[in-house]
């Protein structure tokens, strides 16, 4: 697989990349043994396998994205994370210390796997496509009411209330409030993997939205 190239003029284009835990876990490109030392005793704590696995997997898709973005090999790329809240080092928001100008985000769920890698803030975040967000209650104090009230008297609640909460925790990763109107935020329906993705980032240009695999990311 070759990175894409930069736009002409405009430095990188945000990459951002959907895929199964599985469809990860096969890459020819990657593998567990491309994760820190520091990711592997993180790792260790983790005690169902599955959600290991995802955890794999959305930290490979990162490296993967960086890849494409830098030009590095993924073997190359050596994100870290820290915490805005107590500034230790090792969980928290991710950032890649070598190219502090890209903003990185990753996210995971029951067997799927999302990252992003661009200029400026970045976030992003899948879920699967069945799940059901809620209690109400926090939904109500988390999202705009309006629109959570919109949503649930529209025809498909279940979907709208899950596409409204992915959108917000795309925003909430990049660091952004909700409601900001300059922020390129992007939903969208991946059918084969049955997830719901939202990428937010304020790189202004048209981020390319790619699946790892054959099939195009479909709606919006
Ligand atoms: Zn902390």
């Amino acid at each position: 697989m070759t990175p894409l190239p930069p736009a002409p003029g405009q430095g990188p284009a945000t990459v951002a990349l959907v895929a199964t835990t599985a469809e990860v876990l096969a890459h020819p490109e990657l593998d567990e043994r491309l994760l820190a030392p520091w990711e592997r005793r993180r790792l260790a704590g983790i005690r169902v396998p599955g959600r290991r696995d995802d955890v794999v997997a959305a930290r490979l898709l990162l490296r993967l994205c960086a890849s494409r973005v830098t030009g590095l090999p993924p073997d190359a790329v050596e994100p870290a994370q820290r915490c805005p809240g107590c500034g230790r080092d090792g969980h928290g928001r991710p950032y890649l210390p070598d190219h502090p100008e890209l903003g990185v985000s990753y996210s995971h769920a029951d067997g799927l796997a999302a990252a992003a890698v661009g200029p400026g803030p970045v976030g992003i975040d899948v879920e699967p496509l069945t799940r059901r967000p809620g209690p109400l209650a926090v939904l109500r104090r988390v999202l705009p009411e309006d629109e959570v009230d919109a949503a649930r008297a529209g025809p498909d609640p279940g979907p709208a209330l899950l596409r409204l909460w992915v959108r917000r925790e795309a925003l909430f990763k990049a660091g952004f409030e909700a409601g900001r109107d300059d922020v390129r935020l992007t939903a969208w329906t991946d059918h084969r993997r049955a997830a719901v993705v939202a990428l937010a980032g304020a790189d202004g240009a048209p981020a390319p939205l790619l699946s790892s695999g054959p099939a195009p990311p479909s709606g919006r």
